[in-house]
């Protein structure tokens, strides 16, 4: 769980923080007694409070599931919470201009990808590496890193080209069309990472949109080639899933016009799928409903199986979003 600081405005405006967060107890309580309420303390794996850095956030959430995908597991670290929140901060961050230093507030996918290659690089491995990008919005799906020729309508999310999503007969789906980029280098993927992310950007503001409706899923599938001790041969495949969720504030958005109820109520089911997708996995429940939402469908291999999942919920500690917030610890606590 991360809370972000007050901004500047908020702090300007003497907006009031209605959280607070105990890191070594791993607490976080929303202070109802503002509003002569009982407060409500929740506990999680791990707390960030206001003040956590970024590269706290990836040493100890983030860096040990890196590790097993380099072992051959398919790993998924998902940013869930109210648009404003920080998914996008913890996600992206800073991102790289150029290969160098990493800046203290790149997020999570640049430091990602910077570990791999440190890893991969401190072994001498003999691997292969390709990345994807695409954005879900409307349960339809985009690629954030197709080629201009395909990606003219991109600006326009009611016009552009949207890919299919198709059962592969193994338990996995494939998307038709999706551009798989074999990469070599960290600089290429930061540049790829650049690219797409402004393109989902654009289409915000073309849309107009204040909060951001859609989800993005940025992956890495690497291959690296082992010698066993019987001097054998194997390959472990393993895939990070990288996913910045839509705002949480969808699941309970209702009663808007036409179009905007659609996308709330198709949000809605992307998000809520998830949620029960991962209770049913928590519980061991023999049905796990992946199939009733794309998001879900595309991430089944990296959700169940052989796979390892975090889910960093992030809330804002104003007293504004306070029953916002209540939902987003609800959310995040029943899926741990
Ligand atoms: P979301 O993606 O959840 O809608 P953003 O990541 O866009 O939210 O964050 C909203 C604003 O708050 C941005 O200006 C971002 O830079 C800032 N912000 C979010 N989290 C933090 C943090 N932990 N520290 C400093 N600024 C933050
Ligand atoms: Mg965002």
């Amino acid at each position: 769980l991360r809370c972000r600081p007050l901004s500047v405005e908020e702090q300007k405006a003497n907006v009031q923080s209605a959280v607070s967060c105990n890191d070594t107890k791993r607490e976080v309580t929303v202070l109802n007694s503002l509003f002569k309420q009982a407060d409500k303390t929740f506990t999680f794996d791990t707390v960030f409070g206001p003040k956590s850095q970024q590269r706290a956030i990836y040493d100890h959430a983030v860096a040990p599931i890196v590790d097993d995908v380099l072992e051959g597991y398919n790993c998924t670290v998902f940013a869930f919470g109210q648009t404003g929140t920080g998914k996008t901060y913890t996600m992206e961050g800073e991102m790289m201009q150029q290969v160098g230093e990493l800046p203290t507030s790149a997020g999570v996918m640049p430091r990602a990808v910077r570990h791999i290659f440190d890893i991969l690089e401190a072994q001498k491995a003999d691997y292969s590496m390709k990345v994807t990008f695409l954005e879900l919005y409307n349960e339809e799906i985009t690629d954030l890193l197709a080629s201009e020729d395909q990606s003219r309508f991109l600006e326009d999310r009611h016009k552009r080209p949207t890919l299919s999503l198709m059962e592969d007969g193994k338990g996995g789906s494939v998307i038709r069309g999706l551009e798989e980029i074999v990469v070599y280098s960290p600089g290429e993927i930061y540049s790829l990472l650049q690219h797409g992310s402004t393109r989902r950007r654009t289409a915000d503001t073309a849309l107009n949109m204040q909060s951001s409706r859609s989800h993005s899923v940025f992956s890495i599938y690497i291959h690296v080639k082992v010698t066993t001790t019987g001097n054998r041969e194997l390959i472990k495949c393993g895939r990070l899933n990288l996913v910045d969720l839509a705002g949480s504030e969808s699941i309970a958005r209702s009663g808007a016009k036409e179009v905007r109820a659609r996308e709330a109520g198709e949000l809605n089911k992307s998000l809520l799928t998830l949620g029960r997708v991962i209770t049913a996995l928590v519980e061991d429940s023999v049905h796990v409903p992946y199939r009733d939402s794309k998001l879900t469908r595309l991430l089944r291999e990296s959700l169940g199986g052989k796979a390892k999942t975090c889910i960093i919920a992030t809330v804002t500690p104003s007293v504004h979003c306070l029953e916002e917030t209540l939902v987003t610890l609800d959310y995040a606590y029943r899926a741990k």
